[in-house]
């Protein structure tokens, strides 16, 4: 297991829409705003159907306006609606990308844990096939494989991903703490096992901050969802409106 406390740097590194690095993440409280012209180049792939609508939505709404401003049959002036509708598609671009970014980011944390699993019978891992993931006892979460050459199937005994590696880690620790205090420890051993127990403890003091850090992000961006959710809504009824009130 090898955790790395670089991840929030990381993300804001890579973190298109600021130009400054920033040594702690904020990302998702990040108030840099965007110009619109740099907006519009930026094509997202990972919208809703209700924001793509949306843009589509804009985008015909300004083609109308401005097709009625060179028929001089414009009545009323839209161009603060067109700025407003302008703001939000910039704003659903902007949501986007964090959602992606913050996607990305679990999938990064999710590749942390590499399970080095052998197959319980020959011992090897040369013949292993991941054939899919399952629950111990316990509610971790771990991969099942298969092993070929026995022709066997089996879950592995540690879990596949740093959420529950969090758990894991704290009972197996916990565990040798214990067998420590019991006694039941050979003298010889008795070195290996603290430095075992010191090392998984700085592991872990690496691995919950970057865990939690992630998990926030999750929060914030779930949030932000349903806020979003909500403006795209708004601004869709009223531009269908619009849209019936030029036809008439
Ligand atoms: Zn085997």
């Amino acid at each position: 297991m090898k955790p790395h406390g670089n991840i929030c740097f990381r993300v804001c590194t890579s973190w298109v829409f600021c130009s400054e690095k920033r040594q702690k993440c904020s990302f998702s409280l990040c108030s840099h705003s965007l110009s619109l012209k740099v907006q519009s180049k930026i094509m997202n792939q990972n919208l809703t159907p209700e924001e793509r609508e949306l843009i589509r939505l804009h985008n015909a709404f300004k083609k109308k306006v401005k097709a009625l401003e060179q028929e001089q049959k414009l009545t009323e002036d839209y161009g603060p609606h067109l700025n407003t509708g302008d703001q939000l598609v910039a704003q659903i671009q902007l949501h986007a990308k964090n959602r992606e970014i913050v996607q990305q980011d679990r999938e990064r944390l999710q590749e942390l844990i590499r399970d080095h699993a052998v197959c319980p019978k020959c011992s090897k891992n040369n013949q292993l096939k991941l054939i899919g993931t399952d629950k111990s006892p316990e509610g971790w979460k771990s991969n099942k494989y298969r092993c070929r050459k026995c022709n066997i199937e089996f879950v592995w005994n540690a879990p596949n991903n740093p959420w529950d590696m969090i758990s894991y880690v704290e009972k197996f620790v916990a565990n040798l703490e214990h067998k420590m205090q019991q006694e039941i420890i050979a003298e010889q051993e008795k070195e290996q096992v603290l430095s075992t127990i010191e090392q998984m403890k700085l592991n872990l003091a690496k691995l919950k901050p970057v865990v939690d850090a992630s998990d926030e992000d999750l929060k914030a961006i779930v949030t932000k969802d349903l806020e979003m959710a909500e403006l795209v809504n708004k601004f869709r009824k009223y531009l269908l409106i619009e849209k019936i009130r030029m036809e008439d």
